[in-house]
């Protein structure tokens, strides 16, 4: 019996790498719905190598333009999205769409009894506890994407929650990882733009290169395991070969490695809990030689004592941490805002939005867009 998928977000990167998923375990996986916001010929592309996949554009032009194209109707907008979250022939839906517009989906697949795959971590930063809540409420299960929560999941599998020490987040560096102050100061997107062991999407991109993106991980971890923000901590490993660490209270520690690949973790995913041979290149450790560690710089880098923070006092801080982020990526990548000035945003958001403990989902939204008008200024 085939898994059968929906993936919304299928034209962008980790789209991309669930389709190289999917081509290789066609006996197991069966793409029955597929969206995309404004990338048409590749939704076409798309559309027509999944002929029985419901198709869902960003807007009614895209969707008129796709519709004349193939012949099928095509959904279209948040709509849309929601009509594929709870697709009736549908059993997992893979969230990679990036930023929050995922949330409302997520939410809506959990509540129609799917399997959540979360690749978009902005959406647990916004209203993980929501997330958990509606997913312990519902019969389906929220799975990791993400490489290094994909890997602390394979490493807790069979044990006790109870006897963990620590989850240890690994992270690249990103391009910046050996800059001087001064150096941050003049950093272009381009520069910002070229990560040194992933290729991804622009956000996440300028996201690795602050090292926010590792500070919307440890608030991820946060809501996905179910522990403590003191006990996550972040280590510099330039090769992103092992992909994360499970520390237990006897002092061992669990890594799982594998080639720098996000097949793998979508894979594992997709397929939880059967593992098959599939698309990832296996690793070579001989060839990759030796494996480094090292401390983060957070005097450097605030974007790990801010996640730390908003993680820790929780409530609306992690919304505002995250769209104040957000916003100031784009300002950043359209050349209207300094990189220092990304983190510089998000302390000033954090500290200027009104604070609520027990957010509802509408007074997320409000923090979120508090936090966005302020960023614009
Ligand atoms: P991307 O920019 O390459 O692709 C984003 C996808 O979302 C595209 O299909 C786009 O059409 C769609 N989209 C964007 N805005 C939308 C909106 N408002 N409404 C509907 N659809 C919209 O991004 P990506 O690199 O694939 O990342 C996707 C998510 O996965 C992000 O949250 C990112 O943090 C996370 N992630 C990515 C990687 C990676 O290797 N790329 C690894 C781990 C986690
Ligand atoms: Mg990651």
């Amino acid at each position: 019996m085939k898994k059968r998928v929906v993936v919304l977000g299928a034209t962008g990167s980790i789209g991309e790498s669930t389709m190289r998923v999917a081509r290789a375990l066609s006996d197991k996986i069966e793409i029955v719905g597929i969206s995309g916001r404004n990338n048409t010929s590749r939704l076409l592309d798309l559309a027509r190598e999944f002929p029985s996949a419901r198709i869902c554009a960003g807007d009614v032009a895209g969707a008129t333009e796709l519709s004349h194209e193939i012949g099928r109707p095509i959904l279209h907008g948040e709509q849309g999205l929601m009509e594929l979250a709870s697709l009736q022939d549908a059993e997992l839906v893979l969230v990679a769409i990036v930023g929050t517009a995922g949330l409302k989906p997520a939410l809506h697949a959990l509540e129609s009894d799917k399997d959540l795959a979360v690749a978009s971590k902005e959406i647990l930063v916004m209203a993980g506890e929501l997330v958990m809540e509606t997913a312990a409420r519902m019969s389906g299960r929220v799975l990791p994407v993400d490489s290094e929560h994909n890997a602390i999941f394979q490493c807790l599998e069979g044990q006790d929650p109870s006897r963990v020490k620590r989850l240890i987040l690994t992270c690249s560096g990103g391009p910046f990882r050996k800059a001087s102050s001064a150096d941050l100061a003049s950093v272009t997107p381009e520069q910002a733009l070229k990560h040194p062991t992933w290729s991804m999407g622009r956000k996440i991109s300028i996201d690795s290169a602050t090292l926010f993106n590792k500070g919307l991980e440890m608030i991820e971890a946060r809501w996905l395991f179910n522990i403590p923000m003191e006990k996550i901590d972040v280590v510099i490993h330039p090769q992103s070969i092992v992909h994360s660490m499970v520390e237990f209270v006897d002092g061992s520690i669990l890594a799982q490695m594998s080639s720098t690949d996000m097949a793998l973790p979508i894979q594992f995913a997709l397929t939880y809990p059967e593992r098959y041979a599939g698309p990832c290149a296996p690793l070579d450790l001989a060839s990759v030689g030796r494996l480094d560690f090292e401390a983060p710089r957070t005097d450097l880098f605030p974007a790990l004592d801010l996640a730390r923070r908003a993680g820790t006092a929780g409530g609306t801080l992690p919304a505002v941490l995250n769209a104040a982020n957000e916003a100031a990526v784009e300002a950043f990548l359209a050349g209207k805002l300094s990189f220092p000035g990304i983190w510089e945003s998000v302390a000033r958001a954090m500290d200027t939005v009104p604070f609520v403990e027990h957010p509802t989902l509408d007074q997320l939204i409000e923090a979120d867009e508090a936090a966005r008008e302020i960023v614009a200024g």
